[in-house]
């Protein structure tokens, strides 16, 4: 049986995505229950998730009394088993992984009620592999949130070759629960997001390293011409160019094209270490508490 009714939701994986995640399924008035298998991400989500509150309550957007109750509807646990127990939607934001992936949905499968449904996170794992492994695949779908999960509105619902239309429609009014826009997509590799996102950031490590422009240029032309918030290089250097390059792989393996082959100097970025914001460096120098867009000195023209 699908449940329509969702009340109890396991978020699986408490690191940027897993909190966000928690945070608005508990602040829309769902009983959510955070897993993760490191402590520390826990505690770190639970830090995170109350400064982002108090964040809302400083903006207006939400009460204290609204901050107190969301955070009286989360808990925490390091047992998937125990965590999904009493679940009616799964939503696992684990690390981006096929084997991790594929293992915690058998466990999930396993330990959750029959009548749950259960939601992946991916970025670009096929949807359709995922389900193969459990015993429901008409009740598995993908649920591609956006980072910051609080602030930006998208969901990517996205439907494996068996996902039901009741498990579509349960995962689509949840979505409209929190506030908000669910789009309709089938399971190819990269969805759509994904899938136009990566070959224009490509695209602009290509012209990089070509010398059509610098780092500034490049995004400056974006940013100004397009309208676009930031330009595509800052914008992988956030990404993690660690993950786009693994994102470029499975559109370029999922899809056989060259059109989506990796540009040679991402993969050179990334075999030095150099990953972006996390790293400290990408296309750009990132000093902690510093917003100056300052160009790597590799690219210094
Ligand atoms: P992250 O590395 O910040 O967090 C992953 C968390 O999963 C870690 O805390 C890790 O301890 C935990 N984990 C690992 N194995 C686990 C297990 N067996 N059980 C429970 N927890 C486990 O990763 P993230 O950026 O939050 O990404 C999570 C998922 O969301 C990935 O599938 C990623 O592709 C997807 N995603 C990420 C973004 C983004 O911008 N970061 C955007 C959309 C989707």
């Amino acid at each position: 049986m699908e449940n329509a009714n969702i009340r109890n939701v396991s978020v699986i994986g408490a690191g940027t995505m897993g909190n966000g995640i928690a945070h608005v399924f508990a602040q829309f008035g769902f009983t959510v229950q955070l897993i993760d298998v490191a402590e520390k991400a826990l505690e770190k989500a639970l830090a995170t998730i109350g400064k982002n509150l108090d964040r809302q309550v400083a903006k207006e957007k939400i009460t204290q009394a609204d901050k107190e109750a969301a955070l009286s509807r989360l808990s925490t646990g390091t047992d998937l088993a125990t965590g999904v127990a009493n679940a009616d939607l799964v939503v696992e934001a684990a690390t981006e992984n096929t084997a991790l992936k594929l293992k915690i949905f058998q466990q999930m499968d396993e330990a959750a009620p029959d009548k749950a449904i259960l939601a992946t996170n991916t970025s670009s794992i096929s949807i359709t592999q995922i389900a193969a492994v459990t015993k429901r695949p008409e009740q598995v779908i993908g649920m591609h949130f956006m980072n910051p999960v609080p602030v930006m509105k998208l969901v990517e619902v996205i439907r494996g070759y068996s996902t039901s239309d009741a498990t579509y429609a349960a995962v689509e009014q949840a979505s409209k629960t929190l506030g908000k826009v669910p789009v309709e997509v089938n399971d190819y590799p990269g969805f759509v997001a994904n899938r136009i996102l990566m070959p224009m950031i490509n695209e602009a490590i290509i012209s990089l390293h070509e010398g059509v422009a610098g780092v500034a240029e490049i995004d400056t032309v974006m940013k100004l011409g397009m309208a676009h918030p930031m330009g595509p290089l800052q914008l992988a250097d956030f990404i993690g160019l660690d993950v786009c390059l693994s994102i470029l792989r499975v559109l370029h393996e999922g899809l056989g094209l060259d059109k989506y082959a990796p540009c040679p100097l991402l993969v050179n970025m990334v075999t030095a270490g150099k990953l972006g914001a996390k790293s400290g460096e990408g296309f750009y120098v990132h000093t902690r508490g510093s917003k100056d867009l300052v160009v790597a000195s590799a690219f210094a023209r």
